[in-house]
């Protein structure tokens, strides 16, 4: 028997031409094993006619003003070393039919030597200038190597070259551009004819794509830019399109799953309850409630995003939730990503309790935290209380989820800053058999077309305002020099109350990064700038018992500096902490500052954050114009990027915005997080076009046939099931 177009492209790598044993096994490190793979191992970029512009052009457009990047095809000329100020520079004349350009390295003179051949040919990027003598020249310019024939191709014909990321694993078994190239065009022109359609044939009529095979072929090698454009369209919206089906069928399933409760807004413990705060809810916490109401006394179980800046106020929101469902006779659960944030919420909401219990005349209502780490003993009464439904509200980590935990009757489940938290964790929860109502938190917006894609299976609401006596933090990029003149506002602003935290990137010093360790500086700040006032110590090491006692004396005010780690990034509230100190800030990822930042300005007084790197990098590095970079610049200057960021925004919007642009889309996909497949061709923030109606092609579809049994959608069934397996298990599908 003939083996099926299938079996022929599960075959190994092994077998193409130009790849032995020991090539496919560098292959298949780097996620290649069968052809099909390597079909689908796509170019990071494509030389094309209409970017390069010939010397004479672009030495045209030099003259007149022109200062972006351009790419210029030429031939090595002449390799030189010369001295220039004592220092060694490397030059290398190239010259192209229409005449001659330069380019030039200061470092890595001998590795770039070695490189360039006379009589090679090469694309040459960059942003050119006019030198002292009038030569048009490159500094440090990008650059691929390309052969005489297809530079003939693609000066003459219009061919386009494709460009691979090649790992170092490829290139220390002697895989090269041109020989990758080859290889992949040999299995592109054997192959891409036996990839079986992937997408139902009436959806690549009404969406105007073309076939895999077609798309396949052109994205490696298009016959013009029109069809490179076509095969990339075809890909994007075959992966959004994926992505929202599971999205569709997660949403399905939970609303048809089990009813759930139906709740009423009875008594007058909410009202009572807003009488014992000291201020009034904000607009926009009053709508979000509103919606969360609408939901608690439908009968569909709720399944919503509440998402608000850092410091917005989202516990009190999820808080008034929790009352309602207490009210109707069920237990709450808040489930916190770390251990000291769900002790501090236990806290905080027993005092609101017995705050509460004053002024309704009611009993009290019992608040039980449930944490690795406790007392055997602690930990019985607790779950004694669980199960006996003594407890009506029950704040937790992951302890949580532990099959010990038996709920009574669980009617609300909160997870507060939900990105901590993987759907698999989430899922355990449910799986316990109820289906209560389910809100999640993040204080990391994300825009629209993103919440609707990642989180198009829950309903948002949005704290969109800060509460009004909040003054908006001031930031500071400073360098380490200045650090003193940082110690000594810190000392003086304690005369006026302010306590401050002053945070590094580890516990333990790494002589390898020599970064600064919290430890450390401890205790050498200890014996000399803060010998005279109390000092405290917070890191990853210590247990929970050890952090919550150092936090309770910290809000006690007992100490006036903490020294942190990371550990108080997420969601810690001590309202009279005002100024942070960030040390090595460049080794923060933007959420992760802004998150940082959010410990402070929690109150009425006027707050300072301050992020320290060194004075060189300050020096060199400054980006005069944030709002205008190139992708490409963008990508260059990434750090300087995150830390003006943070200096010129306080909305956690705008930030996100940023921060996905700077990381890419894939980062947030991240499988562990969402449980959906990771994003390789869709652009987030630019195709929302086409992830718009990839959605509502995938919704229309699972909201007529949910189980996928129409003649039409057997094709996205089969697909499905063969490479979405991993994240079908939350969708529940077959
Ligand atoms: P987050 O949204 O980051 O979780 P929190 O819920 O911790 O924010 O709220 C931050 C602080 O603001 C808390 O001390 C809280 O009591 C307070 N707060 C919440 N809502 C308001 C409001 N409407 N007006 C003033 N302060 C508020
Ligand atoms: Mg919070």
């Amino acid at each position: 028997m003939n083996p099926s177009p299938e079996e022929i492209l599960k075959k190994s790598v092994q077998f193409l031409k130009s790849i032995g044993p020991k090539r496919a096994e560098s292959f298949s490190k780097m996620g290649i094993a069968t052809v099909r793979d390597l079909l689908f191992y796509f170019p990071s970029k494509h030389l094309d006619r209409t970017t390069i512009l010939t010397a004479i052009k672009a030495y045209g457009h030099l003259i007149n003003g022109y200062e972006g990047e351009l790419t210029i095809v030429g031939k090595v000329y002449e390799v030189e070393k010369i001295r220039f100020r004592q220092k060694q520079i490397l030059k290398i004349q190239f010259r192209d039919n229409s005449g001659f350009f330069e380019c030039v390295w200061f470092q890595g003179i001998n590795y770039f030597a070695d490189l360039f051949h006379e009589g090679e040919i090469f694309a040459l990027s960059g942003k050119p200038v006019l030198s002292k003598y009038g030569n048009l020249q490159f500094t440090h310019p990008d650059f691929d190597r390309i052969t005489e024939e297809e530079s003939n191709n693609l000066l003459n014909t219009g061919k386009i070259i494709p460009f691979y990321r090649i790992p170092k694993e490829l290139r220390q078994k002697n895989i090269g551009d041109f020989s990758l190239r080859k290889i992949i065009s040999s299995a592109v022109e054997n192959y891409s004819s036996y990839l079986e359609e992937t997408l139902p044939l009436n959806i690549i009529q009404d969406q105007k794509l073309i076939s895999l095979p077609d798309a396949v072929r052109n994205y490696h090698f298009p016959d013009n830019p029109d069809m490179l454009r076509a095969a990339v369209q075809r890909l994007k919206f075959e992966e959004i399109f994926y992505l929202e089906i599971l999205v569709a069928l997660r949403k399905h399933n939970y609303k048809t799953s089990q009813p759930g409760n139906s709740m009423k807004i009875m008594s007058h413990l909410v009202s009572d309850f807003l009488k014992t705060l000291s201020f009034q809810l904000t607009k926009s916490q009053l709508r979000v409630l509103s919606e969360i109401k609408k939901d608690m006394e439908s009968p569909s179980p709720m399944n919503r995003l509440l998402q608000g800046d850092v410091g917005s106020g989202k516990t009190i929101v999820a808080l008034i939730a929790m009352l309602i469902a207490v009210d109707n006779g069920f237990q709450a659960v808040l489930m916190a990503p770390t251990e000291i944030l769900a002790d501090q919420h236990a806290k905080n909401i027993s005092k609101m309790m017995k705050a509460l219990s004053k002024v309704s005349g009611e009993r009290v209502i019992k608040v039980s935290l449930l944490i690795g780490g406790q007392k055997k003993s602690e930990r019985n009464i607790n779950l004694a209380d669980i199960e006996l439904q003594q407890s009506d509200i029950i704040i937790g980590t992951h302890a949580l989820f532990e099959h010990a935990v038996q709920f009574k009757k669980l009617g609300l489940v909160i997870v507060d800053e939900q990105h901590r938290f993987g759907v698999e964790q989430r899922a355990k929860l449910l799986n316990k058999g109820i289906t209560p109502d389910v809100i999640v938190m993040s204080a990391t917006p994300i825009p629209r077309t993103l919440s609707m894609t990642l989180y198009g299976d829950l309903d948002v609401s949005t704290i969109s305002e800060m509460p009004l006596d909040r003054k908006s933090i001031k930031t500071y990029l400073r360098g380490e020099s200045k650090i003193p003149d940082i110690y000594k506002f810190i000392l003086e602003k304690i005369k006026e109350g302010y306590q401050s935290f002053i945070v590094y990137p580890l516990v333990e010093e790494s002589e390898k990064l020599a970064l600064k360790s919290a430890m450390t500086y401890y205790n050498d700040l200890s014996k000399s700038y803060f010998k005279d006032i109390k000092l405290g110590l917070i890191h990853g090491r210590m247990s929970w018992r050890e952090k919550e006692e150092v936090m309770s004396l910290f809000l006690a005010k007992q100490f006036d500096v903490l020294i942190s780690t990371t550990v108080i990034e997420v969601g810690i509230d001590i309202p009279a902490a005002n100024i942070m100190l960030i040390n090595d800030a460049h080794r923060f990822g933007l959420s992760q500052l802004h998150q940082l930042r959010g410990r402070i300005g929690r109150g009425a007084k006027q707050a300072y954050c301050i992020l320290v790197i060194k004075d060189e990098y300050l020096a060199k590095n400054k980006i005069q114009d944030l709002d205008y970079l190139s992708p490409m610049r963008l990508e260059k200057h990434k750090t300087m990027v995150r830390l003006q960021t943070m200096v010129q925004y306080n909305d956690g919007f705008k930030i996100s915005e940023i921060d996905l642009r700077l990381r890419g889309p894939g980062d947030i996909f991240g499988t562990a997080q969402s449980g959906f497949p990771e994003l390789k061709h869709i652009n987030i923030i630019q195709d929302s076009e086409i992830i718009m109606n990839a959605k509502k092609t995938a919704f229309e579809i699972i909201k007529e046939d949910p189980h996928l049994r129409n003649s039409a959608n057997l094709i996205i069934k089969k697909s499905l099931l063969k490479y979405y397996s991993a994240s079908l298990k939350y969708a529940k599908i077959a």
